[in-house]
């Protein structure tokens, strides 16, 4: 239902919360944050209110300076932690918006290959296919690339990748996702992604809305913007008046 990104420069894991508490108006049934504590991936999620994965952040913390977080809506399996997102593989991890309306044959493919999924939804798929496609020897952004084709119906998305501390992937189709772009100090950048623009406030001032079929790699650098067609884009930067 709604979904955040962030690659900072200090720890994300408080961001990605109050990002995702300017979503809640929504309505959710769980939430939950991945990030990368020294490359290596982690997760919390919780069933029902933000505060619950709130509470559970603040007794055991997660750090870490890139990560991803949503608020559920589920359309596919019952509202539960272990159907919450992020989902995830050893080499990857996946927030969700919308429906992988051809879930069910990518789902038996993947489980022909030995494939074991641990929850009831759509999203999974997401994160196993691209996760083969790696397995298959492709790097991470080629192996989102080589996946989008393949999901049908409509979906936002944001990936984290095990051991790349410096990538965020986010590709848009059929549900909104924007770019928004942090502070700059002594070279470094950050640079965030959200399903809505009033998640991002807190944090930014300057947003670029991905449009259809557009999917980015995002770094502390900036955004490197493909169309569906694979080509480079650019997307104009617009500046949000916020700070509420
Ligand atoms: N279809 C996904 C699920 O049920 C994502 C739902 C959403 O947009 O929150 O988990």
């Amino acid at each position: 239902c709604g979904i955040v990104g962030i690659v900072g420069r200090a720890f994300v894991a408080d961001h990605l919360i109050e990002a995702l508490r300017r979503l809640e108006y929504r309505g959710y049934d769980s939430a939950g944050i991945a990030t990368l504590e020294r490359g290596r991936l982690v997760r919390r999620r919780a069933e029902g209110k933000l505060a619950n994965l709130a509470m559970s952040l603040r007794d055991e913390p997660l750090g870490g300076s890139i990560g991803i977080g949503h608020t559920r809506w589920a359309t596919h399996g019952r509202p539960n932690e272990t159907n919450a997102h992020p989902h995830a593989t050893a080499r990857l991890a996946v927030v969700h918006n919308g429906i992988i309306e051809n879930f069910r044959e990518l789902k038996a493919e993947l489980q022909g290959f030995g494939i074991r999924f641990e929850s009831e939804t759509d999203t999974e798929v997401v994160a196993q296919l691209v996760s083969r496609e790696m397995d298959q020897g492709l790097g991470p952004e080629e192996a989102v690339a080589a996946c989008l084709p393949r999901l049908h119906g409509a979906f936002a998305l944001g990936f984290i990748f095990s051991g790349y501390d410096d990538l965020l992937v986010g590709a848009r189709h059929g549900a909104p996702l924007a770019i928004g772009f942090g502070e700059v100090e002594a070279g470094i950048g950050e640079i965030y992604l959200g399903s809505d623009a009033l998640a991002l406030a807190p944090f930014t001032e300057e947003i670029t809305y991905l449009e259809e079929g557009d999917w980015a790699v995002l770094s502390r650098a900036g955004a490197v913007i493909h169309d569906i067609d694979g080509g480079l884009v650019e997307r104009p930067r617009q500046r949000i008046v916020a700070q509420a």
